[in-house]
């Protein structure tokens, strides 16, 4: 079996815009490309694991967002990376649209993305790694039976600030893949 490292998008490898939707608006975060070819090196699967409920809230389609995914595919590609596979959820239980009002168990804090691409890709999830700007990310790393990072890009520091020394914290994504492929070094959250 595989080892991942299962990654938010929005605050995480972009820049955070509410519902983003429009390419024009995807905008890589510093230090992403190293993190991830980091990352591939040592042997992990790149998963993208996001919650979309602007689908839900009808602000934007699946085709829309697929767009996104796609046009940011390609930019990571072009800096040396490759993501292994994409999943979104697009419900919420308050969604305006019945199609996708649902209260689901893929919407992260919910671990079922990290369920469906283990068994799809035969990963060993204790072995993997969830990394986000939200608590909700780091639990849905922890609901899989692995181990849940936050970083303070995005929304992270607002996360942070609810809950300090709920979990690991480390500063960026690429901050997190070092300590993740050294094991050896000591995270922002033991330095506090
Ligand atoms: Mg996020």
């Amino acid at each position: 079996m595989s080892k991942a490292v299962f990654l938010d998008r929005d605050g995480t490898l972009i820049r955070h815009v509410p519902y983003l939707h429009h390419v024009e608006d995807v905008q890589l975060l510093p230090g992403v490309g190293p993190a991830l070819r980091l990352l591939k090196t040592a042997g992990y699967y790149l998963i993208v694991i996001t919650n979309q409920a602007g689908v839900a809230y009808g602000y934007f389609t699946e085709e829309d967002l697929q767009r996104v995914n796609s046009h940011l595919h390609r930019m990571l590609q072009e800096e040396g990376c490759r993501i292994d596979a994409w999943y979104y959820c697009p419900h919420h239980p308050a969604g305006a649209l019945s199609k996708y009002r649902l209260a689901c168990d893929c919407r992260k804090p919910g671990g079922g993305l990290l369920t469906l691409a283990a068994q799809a890709h035969r990963l060993d999830l204790a072995a993997s790694f969830t990394i986000g700007d939200r608590w909700s990310d780091v639990q849905a790393g922890k609901t899989g039976g692995g181990t849940g990072i936050l970083v303070l890009t995005g929304e992270g520091r607002k996360d942070f600030r609810t809950a300090p020394g709920k979990g690991l914290v480390f500063t960026h994504l690429l901050s997190a893949a070092r300590w993740i492929v050294s094991k050896g070094g000591s995270c922002f959250a033991h330095c506090l």
